[in-house]
């Protein structure tokens, strides 16, 4: 993974692919990059442009005696409409907390916790790609659409055939 990472607290290095998520979170640490789709193939299997990159922003905390990880992702995807299968371009814009459970730790109750907070266990090798597509993966909606779209009907009339409208769809687009 090309991620370019820089931290803003330390001058060290940090690791591209994988950090100690409960060290991390300990000492507030930082990690800001930029993820190319093409990299996150679980992700890139459901786009139709995959020569973006998505800008991240990973910041470490604690509170309350719980870890936290602040997942910021940004970017612009292009998905397949569902209902004329030409291009959509969705803004990308994940701004979730992460508590991490440690070995042992109490799951927090589900209902307890507020929206934009999910747990996940902690890992002292997680993969910071990984945590992205996923990330991403939930942000996106099961069935995209254009907000106004345009299904070619003559071309279905004309022709009796969705699919054939599909294909002139994503050529004229
Ligand atoms: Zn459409």
């Amino acid at each position: 993974m090309e991620i370019g990472a820089v931290s803003e607290k330390t001058e060290q290095p940090l690791s591209l692919h994988t950090i100690d998520s409960l060290e991390f979170a300990r000492t507030g640490r930082l990690l800001k990059g930029v993820v190319k789709l093409a990299q996150l193939s679980r992700l890139a299997d459901q786009l139709l442009d995959i020569n973006g990159s998505l800008s991240m922003k990973l910041q470490g905390k604690h509170e309350a005696g719980r870890s936290l990880l602040h997942m910021q992702i940004t970017g612009q995807l292009v998905v397949q409409c569902q209902r004329c299968l030409a291009g959509v371009s969705l803004p990308v814009q994940v701004d979730n907390v992460l508590q991490l459970i440690g070995a042992g730790e109490d799951w927090p109750d589900e209902e307890l916790m507020d929206d934009q907070m999910d747990a996940i266990e902690a890992d002292a090798a997680l993969n910071v790609s990984d945590l992205i597509e996923s990330e991403v993966l939930l942000a996106l909606p099961p069935a995209p659409r254009h907000e106004d779209c345009e299904l070619p009907l003559a071309a279905v009339n004309n022709h009796g055939s969705v699919a054939f409208s599909a294909l002139a769809a994503l050529k004229k687009h």
